[in-house]
């Protein structure tokens, strides 16, 4: 019974899906899916005319499961980053592996507070 279920799966897996923006056929496609301390690749479509990347529930599923096992969830090692000035106030540059982490945008809207001694940042 359980082959039955699984080869059902397979088979809803390979029935392309539609991009939600542009209502067109997604292409199958490797994904880089990106956790706190590495990336892999994962199975997946992506949309040729938005690049709307999207995964099936059971590849998500078989990556989560991965990551864990090889401990990509562990945060990463702190990164050293110097605070500079921007006009009167101080910023800090957001490291690149960060931005892919977190799928962080320009323009997006972070929560920035003190916990401690600690500098939290939220998405
Ligand atoms: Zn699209």
């Amino acid at each position: 019974m359980s082959r039955d279920i699984a080869r059902r799966e397979e088979y809803s897996e390979r029935e392309e899906p539609t991009c939600p923006h542009c209502r067109i056929r997604m292409e199958p496609a490797i994904l880089t899916v990106h956790f706190p301390r590495d990336h892999i690749p994962g199975r997946g479509y992506r949309c040729l005319k938005c690049g709307y990347e999207a995964l099936s529930a059971g590849e998500a599923d078989r990556l989560s499961d991965l990551a864990k096992k090889l401990g990509l969830y562990e945060p990463a090692m702190p990164m050293v980053r110097k605070i500079t000035r921007s006009g009167k106030r101080l910023s800090l540059y957001i490291p690149k592996d960060i931005e892919e982490t977190l799928n962080l945008k320009k323009g997006m809207k972070v929560k920035i507070s003190v916990q401690g001694d600690r500098i939290v940042i939220e998405p």
